[in-house]
Parts: structure tokens; sequence; C-alpha cells
């Protein structure tokens, strides 16, 4: 079973957790109790500072509607 290491944002511990993959991305809960937790990336290398670029661009204006001229209302 894999094990994760997760960091308490409350406050800060690290600790770490066996799980099955699937729930890999479940919450955890910090040993002091706490929720705020963040999931670290153990031995996997990341590459790369931005990922992910945003290729898709909010479509600008409102839209919606037939015309926005009021033929449909
Ligand atoms: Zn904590």
């Amino acid at each position: 079973m894999p094990r994760y290491d997760f960091r308490c944002r409350s406050c800060g511990a690290t600790f770490e957790l066996r799980r099955a993959m699937a729930q890999a991305n479940d919450p955890a809960v910090c040993p002091q109790g706490h929720q705020d937790t963040v999931k670290l990336l153990s031995a996997v290398a990341v590459t790369g500072g931005a990922s992910g670029g945003a290729a898709q661009q909010a479509p600008s204006g409102g839209g919606g509607g037939c015309c926005g001229g009021g033929c449909c209302g």
C-alpha cells in the first residue's frame, strides 16, 4: 500500500499515511486533529514551474440567449 505524506497547515506538522491509491486524494486528518492538511508530493518529480497553460480562454461578454435583444423575452 503506497504511502502518502501530508502536511498540516494548522500546526505545520508533517505526517504520513498509508492508504489505498483510490483514497490518495481523500482528506487526511492531522495527528493533532486538524483537518486543514495538504498532500505532499513525495518521490514525484514535478517538472516545470507553471503547469497547465490556460489554453481555453474565458468567453468575453455575457452572451447567452438567442440574440440578447429581447426577441425571446
Ligand atoms: Zn495539525
